[in-house]
């Protein structure tokens, strides 16, 4: 896991942004137990490991938590998230409809 404070220097207020939302999309796979659950393993399973280094990061590719939490800091940095953060925060929201 990346130190999202204390990145004073280099700072770039787009990358600290894209560490925030990382971060976040941390808290929300925990909060839904997304990549940890039988769904959200199935939901990732779609994907080869060159694809999610592709259409997301090759960040994602280390672990589910790590994956979920690419594709939910792209969806929340970037007004046209790709097809891979796309579908897996939609996914995200499929199975997690607890409000609304
Ligand atoms: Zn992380």
């Amino acid at each position: 896991m990346q130190v999202a404070m204390g990145m004073s220097e280099q700072s770039d207020p787009k990358e600290d942004q894209s560490v925030v939302c990382h971060e976040i999309g941390h808290m929300v796979d925990e909060m839904c137990s997304f990549s940890f659950s039988k769904e959200g393993a199935a939901v990732l399973a779609q994907y080869s490991a060159e694809e999610i280094a592709q259409g997301l990061s090759r960040y994602a590719t280390a672990s589910p938590q790590e994956c979920v939490a690419e594709a939910i800091a792209e969806v929340f940095s970037n007004p046209s998230p790709r097809k891979i953060s796309a579908e897996i925060y939609e996914k995200i929201r499929e199975t997690n409809i607890t409000s609304e």
